[in-house]
């Protein structure tokens, strides 16, 4: 962890107004080559999964803008992530939007490459299908790992089978393939806010037969966000555990640019206390997805995406951190 040369920091933004200069994730110099980061900031620009309104492919470079309104030091934890870790903004994957299994081996190999050399990734969609190459990638650098348990922030649970008659790679479905794959193990998987309406009563009916925990919107208001967490951390355990943050798991009136809005959501404060209650969780990775910029008037939902990225960075640098002590 340590070396002579000095550590990405982000464009101080008492020096250079947090208007100018170029976009990156959280203002950190941009390296396409990430040899010595500890986290790596990736782009995924790729909506190829999406069932309903697009848009999602643009959401890198919007949440990148937004981002520019970021600080450096948590208000709460008070933690630094670039003191505790060496960060940069890689870019974005080269995901053709022509070829979707062709776009998910080039998601899993950036994925792979980076890990391989050892930087976890923290990445921004891109629909929720990027979740399942980016797992394959964790896992194809560290063959012995294991399934993951899974933190999973989502109106949705994204374990149907397949759409319009057999389409099996959507991102309503990466983690029924990630279970099926052995990714992930089922019954450490917590999903959290789950609402909308169904196309059909047996919807979840797998997921909850395999030992998914599915914590419905109306069970995180009778449990309240310090009970959603602690229900998050028994299901998860101590094992290694990625997080993903789908921003539809908030309000429309929140997170109105997205492609599946569900009404009846977490508002960003319920969001941030419960993603601050999972602080030392054995974390090696996470992601932020389904931020699409044409359904986002005025910015709101990148900059609450980015502002649940920044959260969710702190909880990973700090495991970043203990895993390398
Ligand atoms: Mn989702
Ligand atoms: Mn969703």
């Amino acid at each position: 962890m340590t070396d002579s040369a000095p550590w990405p920091q982000p464009l101080d933004g008492t020096i250079t107004p947090r208007f100018a200069g170029p976009a990156s994730f959280m203002r950190l110099p941009m390296r396409a080559d990430a040899t010595g980061l500890d986290i790596a900031l990736l782009g995924v620009p790729f909506d190829g999964g999406t069932t309903n309104r697009p848009g999602t492919r643009h959401g890198p470079r919007q949440m990148r803008e937004m981002s520019a309104m970021l600080r450096r030091v948590h208000p709460v934890s008070r933690i630094e992530p670039y003191r505790l870790c060496r960060i940069a903004d890689v870019g974005d994957v080269d995901a053709n939007p022509m070829d979707l299994m062709g776009a998910l081996d080039s998601i899993e190999a950036r994925v792979a490459a980076l890990r391989a050399g050892g930087a976890w990734t923290l990445a921004a969609g891109g629909d929720h299908l990027i979740s399942l190459p980016i797992l394959r990638g964790i896992h194809r650098a560290a063959p012995g790992l294991g399934p993951l348990g899974l933190v999973h922030f989502d109106a949705h649970s994204d374990t149907n089978d397949s759409y319009f008659g057999g389409s099996r790679f959507t991102h309503g479905t990466p983690f029924r393939r990630a279970i099926e794959e052995g990714l992930l193990d089922p019954r450490r998987i917590v999903q959290i806010g789950i609402r909308g309406s169904l196309f059909d009563p047996e919807d979840m009916v797998w997921a909850r037969q395999v030992g998914v925990r599915i914590l419905t919107i109306e069970e995180c208001e009778e449990l309240g966000p310090a009970g959603v967490v602690a229900e998050a951390r028994r299901v998860a355990g101590d094992g290694a555990t990625y997080l993903t943050f789908d921003v539809d798991s908030l309000d429309p009136a929140f997170a109105p640019g997205t492609g599946t809005p569900e009404a009846g959501g977490f508002t960003p404060r319920e969001a941030q206390r419960m993603l601050r209650g999972l602080a030392g969780l054995n974390l090696i990775g996470a992601d932020v997805v389904e931020v699409s910029p044409p359904f986002d008037a005025g910015g709101g939902t990148a900059l609450v995406g980015e502002t649940m990225m920044f959260e969710i960075l702190c909880l990973l640098a700090e495991a970043r951190h203990r895993a390398a002590a």
